[in-house]
């Protein structure tokens, strides 16, 4: 299939590399030219705009920062609304708001065209894995639609509901995440100001009640997972930033339904310290960092 794919950072680039591995023919934009050349040695052509990106294309894939990135490549004068043909369908795998699904998800169909939002768990182990889960809001049959392009990046491909259900489940996932992962960064600080060895403390965690995908898979402390960004300076994994946005979108969907979320309210301020200090770029899990001082 034809597939035109705007957002190759972290995650997409990874995404966009395995639709080209199962089959598919790509035509790709994203502000940096490097990220696109990197898609353009693996045989996707790059394209001037998400216009052009989309011009001729069977199917959309966005996969960009916030809503505001969203909304700016599909309303541009250069962007996705602009080239894209009637009856294409547009799938958002970017963490934003349902609100602003739902009002993209109206947009695509006064132009003729159908949009799901399809955001992602897995982070970028499961990008490259093509491992990932796709969490899709849209109709029964917009969802079985979609499905032979999502399995070509991902595992798990669940329906969640009507347009702006896939983000409402994942910003309630991340908001545990969030929360998790500060809660293993507290311990694991704690057990090394205790003086237990970090490799020692992780392995138990691991296998007792205290497990968790931020323990066992992106443990904070490095050396205790080979692969988690810790253990790489906290390079190259989900930014501080991003982390910071879904606890914004968390925080913003609880007062809106009149609950309140007390852990992720003080995960937040956790993550906007950390931002604050310049460290918005890090992995998340560099959040240990504000416990264990200049020894993180
Ligand atoms: P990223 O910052 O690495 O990549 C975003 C890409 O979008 C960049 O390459 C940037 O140049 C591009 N971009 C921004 N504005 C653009 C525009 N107007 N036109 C074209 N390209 C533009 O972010 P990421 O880590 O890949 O995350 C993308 C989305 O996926 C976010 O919504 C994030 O919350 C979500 N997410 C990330 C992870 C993760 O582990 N990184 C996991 C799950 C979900």
């Amino acid at each position: 299939m034809k597939i035109g794919f705007v957002g190759l950072g972290h995650m997409g680039a990874p995404m966009a590399l395995n639709l080209l591995k199962a089959g598919h023919t790509l035509s790709v934009f994203d502000l940096s030219e490097q990220a696109m050349q990197t898609l353009a040695d693996a045989g996707a052509t790059k394209a001037a705009s998400p216009k052009a990106a989309v011009s001729g294309a069977e199917w959309v894939v966005t996969m960009l920062p916030a809503a505001a990135h969203v909304r700016s490549v599909l309303t541009a004068e250069d962007g996705v609304l602009a080239g894209i043909a009637k009856g294409v369908t547009i799938i958002d795998s970017s963490t934003i708001d349902p609100a602003s699904a739902r009002e993209f998800g109206k947009l695509a169909q006064a132009h003729g065209n159908r949009f799901v939002d399809a955001p992602v768990s897995g982070g970028t182990g499961g990008a490259t894995a093509g491992t990932l889960t796709f969490m899709v809001g849209g109709s029964a049959e917009l969802y079985e639609s979609v499905k032979p392009v999502l399995s070509g990046m991902g595992k798990n491909i669940v329906h969640c509901g009507d347009t702006g259900t896939g983000q409402v489940a994942k910003i309630c996932n991340n908001l545990v995440l969030g929360v998790t992962m500060a809660g293993v960064a507290e311990a694991m600080a704690l057990g090394e100001a205790l003086g237990i060895d970090a490799k020692v403390l992780g392995g138990i965690m691991n296998t007792s009640t205290g497990r968790c995908w931020s323990s066992d898979t992106y443990n904070p402390f490095p050396g205790v997972i080979e692969t988690a960004p810790s253990t790489r300076g906290y390079t190259g994994g989900f930014g501080t930033d991003l982390m910071l946005k879904d606890l914004g979108l968390a925080t913003d969907a609880a007062k809106s339904a009149h609950l309140p979320a007390f852990m992720g309210a003080i995960a937040q301020q956790l993550y906007q310290a950390m931002s604050s200090q310049g460290d918005g770029k890090l992995d998340f899990s560099a959040v240990i960092k504000l416990y264990r001082g200049t020894k993180g």
